[in-house]
């Protein structure tokens, strides 16, 4: 079997993605747990634990959601061992809550989170930059400016953590974590601490006697930061030529450094790693400049702080920044080098090419073949029709919101986690027509239940359709609490959504395959019924394993999967299968409507739904 990506001795080299470096610098740190909700593009640091989970000894676990990873996380530290949690950027809004408790407490054993930011919103609803959590939690923020450096940064961590009995958040960007780099490995340290529940009430309960107390005692930690981190030895100054700074920070440095290799130019660089808080002598440094130019990917983070400094000690330093460099959107190397030339005032020609921003034709965004989610949607379509309603559709996070796009149209919205129930019920309260709520099963047990016993104790007539395919699909089919598995493998205890559903005092009920377009449509239209009739909330789970990944298992079991075709001399070219039911195996071709076999996932579904029956499974 091939040994694991982060896997290998001391003085092993491997080209690992940013993520899997982090990964490896937490096993490098004797990380005795780990816990992560999946979500791009931080997923891959906990996929890569999980492959050394039993090499190592590291426990860990996709959690239900960040909150609950975060928690886990704060309740190992306080056993004095250490760990680390992963999320997306918007999975630390979840987690929000302890976090901000977190900066007051401290930790014992070493606690690294990771938020896997996502400028250019690439897979997310937004780009929001997650720096500001470290400034407005006291938790110290980390960059790592490339793969090697994301390792050796998160190895070093864990010990600055337990030092300074912080919790710090170390800060990656979707361009660090999924770019490819060749890692030198070091030794991996055996932490061997005996597990002890470090009992101290006044610092772990949070009660209003001891905050204020708490929070003198976490500006005093961060004071201390703020002198030790001018030591730290991945902040640096290189010395160069003129008296113009350039301040970089993250993967903003990489492209700084192919820039001023474009520019054909030496300026002086400090390379911060540290961004909260700004360690005090390289910012005071910084300002013996001229000119200081901040480059930084999305917000004015170390820009407002150098500025707000600048102004404490009363410096006259020209401070550039957002003035040169987009705050939307992620930078690249021409971006930086357009900015650094007008700072410099030296000349840049752009070069052609990607590089200087060509816009690549776009791809149009569908669900795969076989997809359970399609004769969903198209069930729930032909449910409203016969119902003679036009719901408002409420859609959630995950593969699903595809049904925002042609033919479907079924998503008026979609917003966070779990908001397609609770925005849905505010619409229902004062909507004549129906909120139908699309949900999928990871992000029901995630951020849905709430929201559903809301439903039920405030009476909301609406209609949750839970698009179960077993597994988070849209990150990667990483396990969830009604899989039956853990992240390796390992059999753990099923949930179903149904039986949460009931648990949370819905009575309507109905669970089907989502294949059964006819038996769906039936379905979804009692629901509709009966939401209106008892001004209750309706649930139907409409259930079908995730296409792709079923495919991946048939062909590991040596399966072959049987296409469909159609018979020409019975299709009448109504065209319900390619323009309303719009399966990407389905095309028009010279006049016909065929299926291409070599994309068809065999599930049947265009054969129930084709008028003319002219539809069925490839024989021979
Ligand atoms: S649904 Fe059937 S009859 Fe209609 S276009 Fe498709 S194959 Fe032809
Ligand atoms: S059987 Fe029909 S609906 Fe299913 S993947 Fe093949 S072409 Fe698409």
């Amino acid at each position: 079997m091939a040994r694991a990506a982060i896997s290998g001795d001391s003085g092993t080299r491997k080209l690992l993605l940013g993520n899997e470096a982090i990964a490896r610098g937490a096993v490098e740190a004797g990380i005795s747990a780990a816990a992560a909700y999946p979500g791009t593009p931080s997923t891959e640091i906990l996929e890569a634990l999980a492959e050394v989970a039993e090499e190592y000894g590291v426990y860990v676990e996709w959690s239900t959601n960040e909150k609950v990873a975060l928690e886990v996380g704060i309740g190992v530290s306080m056993m004095g061992l250490r760990a680390l949690v992963a999320m997306k950027h918007v999975g630390l809004n979840v987690a929000s809550d302890p976090l901000m408790s977190l900066g007051y407490t401290g930790v014992v054993g070493g606690l690294v989170v990771v938020s896997a930011d996502d400028p250019n919103a690439h897979s997310s609803q937004n780009e929001q930059d997650n720096r500001y959590y470290g400034l407005h939690s006291y938790i110290p923020v980390f960059e790592p400016s490339g793969v090697q450096e994301a390792k050796d940064m998160t190895r070093e961590l864990f010990q600055l953590s337990e030092e300074h009995r912080t919790a710090v958040i170390l800060r990656t960007t979707t361009r660090l974590s999924h770019s490819r780099g060749e890692v030198m490995f070091g030794a991996v340290e055996r932490v061997h601490r005996e597990p002890v529940f470090h009992r101290d009430p006044e610092r772990w309960a949070l009660l209003p006697p001891y905050s204020l107390r708490k929070h003198r005692e976490v500006l005093e930690r961060i004071r201390t930061l703020e002198e030790k981190l001018g030591e730290w030895p991945f902040n640096r100054f290189v010395e160069g030529d003129g008296d113009t700074l350039i301040v970089s920070a993250g993967f903003a440095h990489a492209y700084v450094r192919e820039a001023l290799d474009w520019l054909k130019v030496n300026p002086p660089l400090l390379k911060l790693a540290s961004t909260y808080p700004l360690p005090r002598a390289l910012a005071k440094r910084a300002l013996e400049f001229r000119k200081i130019v901040v480059v930084e990917e999305l917000e004015p983070f170390v820009e407002d702080q150098l500025r707000a400094f600048a102004q404490r000690e009363g410096s006259s330093a020209e401070i550039h920044g957002k003035d040169l460099f987009p705050r939307v959107g992620e930078l690249n190397t021409a971006l930086v080098a357009s900015g650094l030339s007008k700072a410099l005032g030296v000349s840049f020609d752009p070069p052609r090419g990607n590089a200087a921003g060509v816009e690549l034709p776009p791809r149009p965004p569908t669900l795969c073949p076989g997809c359970g989610h399609r004769s969903t949607y198209y069930a729930v379509k032909l449910a409203a029709a016969r119902a003679r309603v036009k719901p408002v559709w409420a859609n959630d996070i995950g593969c699903y919101t595809l049904g925002f796009f042609p033919p479907f149209r079924m998503a008026d919205f979609t917003w966070s986690m779990g908001s397609a129930l609770g925005i849905g019920m505010g619409i229902a309260r004062f909507s004549k027509d129906p909120v139908v709520a699309f949900i999928g099963d990871s992000t029901f047990y995630h951020a849905g239940i709430p929201g559903l016993i809301n439903a039920v104790y405030n009476q909301y007539p609406i209609v949750v359709v839970v698009m179960d395919n077993g597994v988070t699909a849209m990150t990667g089919h990483q396990p969830h609490p009604g899989s039956g598995y853990g992240p390796t493998g390992e059999k753990r205890p099923a949930i179903p959504v149904e039986n949460l559903a009931r648990a949370c005092g819905v009575e309507f009920v109905e669970v089907v395959p989502a294949y059964e377009v006819a038996r769906l449509r039936d379905a979804v239209e009692r629901a509709i019924k009966y939401a209106r009739e008892k001004n209750a909330p309706a649930v139907v789970v409409a259930r079908q394993f995730c296409a792709l990944e079923e495919l991946r298992m048939k062909r590991m079991r040596g399966e072959a999967v049987v296409p469909y075709v159609i018979d020409q001399a019975k299709c009448v070219k109504c065209g319900i299968c390619v323009d309303q039911f719009s399966c990407p195996a389905i095309v028009r071709e010279n006049g016909s409507i065929k299926i291409l076999t070599e994309l068809c996932a065999g599930c049947g579904v265009c054969a129930s739904i084709c008028p003319a029956k002219a539809i069925g499974p490839l024989s021979g």
